[in-house]
């Protein structure tokens, strides 16, 4: 028998499970959470509680949001006839502190990756076309990652709107290739936006 307690080796095996944690940082959390005082435990056991019951995936824009339609789809300051499309929540945040963006979004949730067995269907494709259809759209930007697979479902969301006699536009280059959107710098970030280019 193991001389671990269960609760412990618990903790560290869910913690484990997340992404980038491997399962030695996954034991210094756990033990680090041992030591702290229990409101802290606690606090944070609670944020993970409310993390999943006060969010809501936004009807519009596939956003995590505290509601639907998200703060952005329902501003009358923002412009609905562009809408930006991304792969994750965290690419919205990066382009809002560019602060160069009024439109709208359209969160993915993800890029076609063969390799992974992510095609067209498993992402938030068919909602976007939809939306496009559905009018007053003159725009689409496609804001995907600057990598094989943000470049492959760049090409393939292009194809489905440009028939529809949308303009659509890619992120200028300058962006590092291979790079994620969420971890550029607001300059580079904003200077691609400005510099986007037609499909
Ligand atoms: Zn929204």
């Amino acid at each position: 028998m193991s001389a671990t307690p269960k609760p412990v080796t618990r903790l560290i095996e869910e913690l484990s499970r997340l992404p980038g944690i491997g399962p030695k940082t996954a034991s210094r959390l756990t033990y680090f959470l041992l030591r702290a005082p229990a409101e802290q435990a606690q606090s944070l056991a609670e944020a993970i509680r409310q993390v999943k019951e006060r969010t809501v995936l936004c009807s519009v824009c596939f956003n995590i949001a505290e509601s639907s339609p998200c703060s952005i789809c329902s501003s009358p300051d923002r412009d609905p006839t562009q809408i930006c499309v991304v792969e994750e929540p965290l690419d919205v945040l990066a382009i809002e502190r560019t602060r160069q963006y009024q439109g709208l979004y359209h969160v993915l949730h993800g890029a076609i990756s063969p390799v992974e067995g992510i095609g067209p269907e498993e992402l938030k494709i068919r909602e976007l076309v939809q939306r496009v259809r559905n009018g007053n759209v003159h725009e689409v930007l496609l804001a995907t990652n600057p990598n094989l697979e943000g470049e492959a479902t760049a090409m393939y969301i292009a194809r489905q709107i440009l028939p529809l006699g949308v303009r659509v536009t890619r992120l200028a280059r300058g962006l590092p290739i291979g790079g994620d959107l969420e971890y550029a710098d607001e300059v580079t970030l904003a200077q691609a936006l400005e510099g986007r280019q037609e499909i």
